[in-house]
């Protein structure tokens, strides 16, 4: 690549979703130079239309410490953007709707509170109809986290990005990484609109993150899904948390003009050359059932607009956080399998730190890149070419 026009900060970061701009935003708060390159504009991909869902409940164990960091930063969002994204503190509950079920639950918490963790309660039938009074008379139980709750996603990507861009961050939409390449200590980056180049490169690309990672000789085995979501017209206020379930897929919340979301990781289709996903009516059918067979009171409530976005899911169902194992400099955060909207803030808080070679008491290990490394595939060539999709 030529260095003619290339253009220099201290740190790249390839993506502008929620987790690049929250790692941009907690290096410039740290007084680092950097600039973000989004192929389209920030928010455009899973950041910006995701469900807003801000769950620490049901939790792979080792994602819990840096969830429930990151809820903490929920709470803090107004003094860290001067805006607190949409957030609300409802309250999740996972609901149990047979004995077997609410068994689970019992033995999740259990397990939790075994290992230290006690952010996840079980409550019984009377504590649903108390908190939820319309929902079905069948649902016995379930778990309940008090601190989870909600937000709008597309304007917590956006205050994350101004209060980035207000601490010194260059934000280039319409500027897809074409090619990445190491040389000596510098990463370079080409684009349409030149060379970038830095100390250090962080690629927080949602699904397209693989590609750059097997750019570099680190395959992942990472693959988009679309995910689908739909919400309904208004209607009177009738549940206050955020509801999920035990023996199905349901994620379901009702915002204060009275429009429901409901989604769950359905997942539809996507059509990755064309950057969307898109929506499957038959499975997005059964989801409605779900809701209705808990809230029959619903049955006639007319669906205002169905999508799907577009997300990375690895193998083990954890994301990949932390540094190349292949390369030096190089940093990636991707593959948070349809869970990375509540992870956002403190992961980029957590991956800026160890860019800054600052310790934490949260162990990024159980999310590195290594655990998919294969003896095999040990290429080290960093020069690579990118597909434009
Ligand atoms: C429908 C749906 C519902 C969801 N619901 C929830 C929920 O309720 N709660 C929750 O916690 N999570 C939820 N998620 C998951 C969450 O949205 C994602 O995990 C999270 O937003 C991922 O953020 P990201 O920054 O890694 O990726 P993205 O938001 O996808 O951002 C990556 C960005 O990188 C850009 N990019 C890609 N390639 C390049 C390149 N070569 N050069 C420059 N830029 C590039 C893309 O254009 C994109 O803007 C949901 C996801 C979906 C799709």
């Amino acid at each position: 690549m030529s260095e003619s026009s290339s253009v220099g900060s201290d740190v790249l970061v390839i993506g502008g979703g929620i987790h690049g701009l929250s790692t941009a935003l907690h290096l410039a708060v740290a007084g680092v130079q950097v600039t973000v390159l989004e192929a389209e504009y920030c928010g455009r991909h899973a950041s910006g239309v995701n469900a807003g869902g801000v769950r620490t409940l049901g939790r792979h164990v080792a994602e819990i410490p840096l969830a429930l960091a990151s809820r903490e930063l929920w709470y803090q969002l107004p003094e860290l953007l001067g805006d607190d994204g949409g957030f609300v503190a409802s309250g999740q509950l996972k609901l149990a709707e047979t004995p077997a079920e609410l068994d689970e639950c019992r033995q999740r918490v259990q397990q939790l509170n075994a290992l230290g963790f006690d952010h996840e309660v079980l409550i019984d039938r009377e504590q649903v109809l108390e908190w939820v009074p319309t929902v079905a008379r069948h649902v016995v139980g379930g778990i309940w986290v008090k601190d989870d709750g909600y937000a709008v996603p597309y304007r917590t990507v956006t205050a994350v990005r101004l209060a980035a861009q207000k601490l010194g961050v260059t934000v280039l939409e319409n500027t897809p990484a074409q090619a990445i390449e190491q040389k000596g200590t510098r990463w370079q980056v080409r684009t349409a609109n030149g060379v970038h180049q830095a100390e250090h490169l962080v690629v927080t690309a949602g699904a397209w993150s693989g590609r750059l990672a097997a750019a570099v000789g680190e395959p992942v085995p990472v693959h988009p899904e679309g995910l689908m979501l739909m919400v309904t017209h208004r209607v009177a206020p009738f549940c206050t948390p955020v509801l999920g379930a035990t023996g199905r897929a349901l994620s379901f919340k009702q915002f204060a003009n009275g429009t429901v979301v409901i989604g769950g990781k359905l997942v539809g289709s996507v059509d990755f050359a064309a950057r969307h996903g898109e929506v499957e009516m038959d499975r997005l059918s059964t989801s409605a059932r779900t809701v209705t067979d808990l809230f029959p009171h619903l049955r006639h409530l007319g669906v205002n607009r169905v999508w799907a976005g577009v997300e990375a899911f690895t193998a083990d169902d954890l994301p990949v956080i932390g540094r190349s194992g292949k390369a030096s400099r190089l940093s990636y955060s991707f593959g948070f399998c349809g869970s990375g909207f509540q992870m956002g803030p403190g992961t980029g808080k957590r991956l800026a730190q160890e860019i800054l070679g600052e310790t934490s008491p949260i162990s990024l290990a159980p999310f590195s890149i290594q655990r998919f490394a294969a003896p095999a595939a040990q290429t080290l060539n960093f020069a690579s070419t990118i597909g434009q999709h």
